[in-house]
């Protein structure tokens, strides 16, 4: 029980809605007394037998005699009569609520009947009920976790709007403030309108079933579509006539749709009908996303609301990791996250559908994909990792209707500024809270010497806005420092540049985008460090198998090479030699892995990794292998701690500013397992021993988490590893590969 914020409270209209306010504040002890007005002596009755409300009347004027707050919960054609009969017991300073549905009419009708009580009015909607009415239906616990959304008009004193807030949250909901207007046309669409649908749609059918009882064959998607044609006739045949205006706008903007849906039919033209259902499919992810309050990867892999719900609990677990066991089998780990991101920019770019298996659902190449959807691109999936970009050739983006979202992820910004520099259209790009920290004036500079109209903030911070129609003239770029997202930001604007675009980079970058270019059919030199392309050409569709990702795979290299026995099979994994510094590494540790069946996927060079386990030594790391193996370096502390001898590793400064300060955060994990080490600027230095069972702490750093997993198959107590949810942005399905290839990995 909380201090009452109120002396009295009414309810006029004790139904689901006003016995659920009123019960609510009852049982919280909001007010001191909770009265009832309503028609029917039968009503009134069941309020006080249930316990709902300390006094009842069918007096409106009587109910609301010295009452601090009214709440209005009468049917919105019944508000108008209903404000007219309460008026003369109103006192001064009362605050007067409703629970309608719709907003503008209950405004106009207090405008009229009240007109001296218009500052102490606050218009209301909770977006909650059943489909059960009547007071027999009210539940103290209704409006717990559900919005509701207030709608004061310019005359309201917000005193009173803060008090009925304030009721609100102590009744368990979540207000929101909207104009009325915006409240009448929103929920004309997202509600009205698809009630009007359920209801249309089950009368036509029901009028067509003379001769044969349809429903009879109706599936599970039919009672899905139809559930809300059980909702209150009477209730919605108001909120029809009272918002009349908005459900009649969404009506025909839905009638609209509807034709254009027609005509794809009536054409048998697929890729219209693709664009709308992959479109609509998207879309709907993005509000099971928003309304369960989880990360977009979630919403898109997911496809129900259970399952979604199930995977927003994970987010918090922890794993607990039994000690021992081995790697067997075939593991395939997810695909490449910077092949999958080029892989839907090239199929976009070009011409014909490109056909992509193993892309990698996480969070930031799905930022990519939908930036192209928005683009007007029909891009189909992914499902199970497979997708198909329905390419629109070099020239045939079509402006976005509004800003490109790039979410965490600075690939997709930075690679797109190179290739919308040269678009017809202007263009802004903006990304999550962190991204709008990143630089990119780095990629910014040589686009402009391009011919490009780029704007970023005074810090050179996103947002980055682009200005269309500009001519872009090739140049020789001359990298200042090594990064191979400016080399792909300047060689996908020389597609469109008029001559040669060439970059020379001082030291080696990821070369995944002139890969994947020649892999597209577009030609692309490579002499020494410089590579060139000559703008004007033509990309073509291709097939491309996504290789697995080699960061991934790391986990996979280091678990079986530490446990005894293992032998286990990665196959198709990406090894461009900008990547495979971890092999080579834990080659020279004594690791035992064959690279089979060497072959090329869009560009791409692939093998099938097999993996035995091996009795590893300590090295000193080759500084040239360093660059090579930045992302895996935590998986190979974990290889350091189980070989015999110590493992010194400089020249890696870069790795504390990862996503956690990787050097530090995995010294101190290692201790926490009773392995000894010693931390320097630029690296660290790890004595190979007995892996003891403790407690890790990630810091939410998903390479951290995946590596303590590893070790645990050679401790000898259980591994327990905090904050495991940034794991499925990285590696969805991690827990679940590993558990399968041996690892005793339980999801706490
Ligand atoms: P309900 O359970 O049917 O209750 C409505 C109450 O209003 C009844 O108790 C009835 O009182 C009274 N009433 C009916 N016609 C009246 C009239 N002509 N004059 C005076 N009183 C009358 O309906 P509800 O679901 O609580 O809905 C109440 C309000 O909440 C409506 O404005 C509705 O738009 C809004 N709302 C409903 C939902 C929902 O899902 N149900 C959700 C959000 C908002 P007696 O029983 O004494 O006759």
């Amino acid at each position: 029980m909380t201090a009452p914020l109120f002396d009295k409270v009414t309810v006029i209209g004790l139904g689901l809605i006003g016995g659920s306010f009123a019960a609510g504040i009852k049982q919280r002890g909001l007010a001191s007394k909770v009265v009832a007005g309503s028609r029917s002596a039968r009503t009134l009755e069941k309020g006080l037998a249930l316990g709902v409300v300390d006094e009842a009347t069918s007096d409106f004027a009587d109910a609301v005699r010295n009452a601090d707050v009214v709440f209005l919960s009468v049917p919105v054609s019944a508000m108008a009569a209903t404000l007219e009969a309460i008026k003369p017991g109103l006192k001064k300073g009362v605050i007067i609520t409703d629970g309608g549905s719709v907003k503008g009419s209950v405004i106009d009708a207090a405008k009229a009947s009240l007109p001296e009580f218009i500052s102490r009015l606050v218009p209301g909607h909770p977006i909650a009920g059943k489909e059960k009415s009547g007071v027999e239906a009210a539940d103290a616990n209704l409006y717990v976790q559900h919005r509701v959304i207030l709608t004061p008009t310019n005359k309201t004193d917000p005193a009173a709007t803060q008090k009925i807030r304030a009721l609100w949250t102590a009744l368990g909901a979540e207000v929101l403030e909207m104009d009325a207007q915006e409240h009448d046309r929103v929920l004309a669409e997202t509600s009205h309108l698809p009630h009007l649908l359920a209801f249309s749609l089950v009368d036509t059918l029901a009028r067509q079933g003379d001769s044969v009882d349809i429903f009879r064959y109706a599936a599970g998607g039919f009672r899905d579509f139809t559930r809300i044609a059980s909702s209150e006739p009477g209730m919605w045949h108001d909120i029809f006539k009272e918002n009349s205006d908005a459900v009649l706008q969404a009506l025909d903007m839905f009638s609209d749709g509807l034709a254009q849906f027609r005509e794809a039919v009536v054409k048998g033209d697929s890729e219209k009908l693709l664009a709308i259902m992959t479109r609509a499919n998207s879309a709907r992810a993005h509000f099971l996303a928003l309304s369960a309050r989880s990360s977009f990867t979630r919403a898109t892999t997911t496809t129900d609301e259970s399952s979604m719900s199930k995977a927003v609990q994970s987010a918090s677990a922890q794993w607990q990791v039994m000690p021992g066991g081995k790697l067997s089998g075939r593991v395939r780990v997810a695909g490449d996250k910077s092949i999958s991101h080029r892989s839907i920019m090239l199929g976009a770019l070009a011409e014909g559908v490109t056909e992509i298996e193993g892309f990698l659902e996480g969070e930031d190449a799905l930022a990519t994909l939908q930036a192209f959807r928005d683009m007007g691109v029909v891009i189909e999936g992914p499902s199970a990792g497979k997708v198909r970009v329905h390419g629109v050739g070099l020239h045939g983006l079509k402006p976005p209707a509004r800003g490109l979202y790039m979410g965490n992820s600075g690939t997709s910004m930075r690679l797109l500024m190179g290739l919308l520099s040269a678009q017809a259209f202007d263009v802004e790009l903006t990304g999550d809270e962190s991204l709008t920290r990143r630089p990119m004036e780095r990629v910014a500079k040589p686009l402009r010497e391009m011919g490009a109209a780029i704007s970023t903030t005074g810090n050179g911070t996103p947002p980055v806005n682009i200005r269309g129609g500009k001519s872009m003239k090739g140049m020789q770029y001359q990298m200042p420092v090594a990064s191979a997202q400016v080399k792909s930001a300047v060689l996908l604007a020389g597609l469109y540049a008029e001559g040669i675009t060439s970059v020379t980079e001082p030291a080696p970058t990821r070369d995944h985008t002139e890969r994947m270019l020649t892999g597209f059919g577009y030609s692309v030199a490579r002499d020494g460090a410089t590579c060139s392309l000559q703008g004007g050409g033509k990309l073509m569709a291709c097939n491309l198998e996504v290789p697995a990702d080699i960061s991934s795979s790391a986990f996979f290299l280091v678990g079986a090479s530490i446990a005894q026995g293992s032998d286990l099979l990665l196959p198709h994994v990406g090894i461009n030699p900008t990547r495979t510094g971890v092999i080579d590494i834990l080659k020279l540790m004594g690791a035992d892995i064959s690279i089979e069946n060497e072959r090329d996927a869009g560009g791409e060079p692939v093998a099938d990794l097999r993996v035995k386990s091996a009795k590893l030594k300590g090295i000193v790391i080759p500084e040239h292998l360093v660059p090579l193996a930045i992302d895996e370096f935590p998986a190979i502390f974990v290889a350091a701690a189980c070989a015999e001898g110590e493992t010194i590793l400089h020249g890696a400064e870069e790795l504390r500013v990862k996503e956690s300060d990787r050097i530090q955060v995995m010294a101190d994990g290692l201790t926490a397992l009773g392995i000894d080490n010693e931390v320097y600027d630029d690296g660290i230095r790890i004595q190979g021993g007995q892996i003891h069972g403790g407690e890790i702490q990630s810091h939410g750093d998903h390479r951290i988490a995946m590596s303590f997993a590893m070790a645990a198959l050679r401790a000898d107590g259980p591994v327990v590893i905090h904050d495991t949810a940034n794991v499925a942005t990285s590696f969805p399905g991690f827990a679940e590969l590993a558990r399968g290839a041996g690892v005793q990995l339980e999801s706490l």
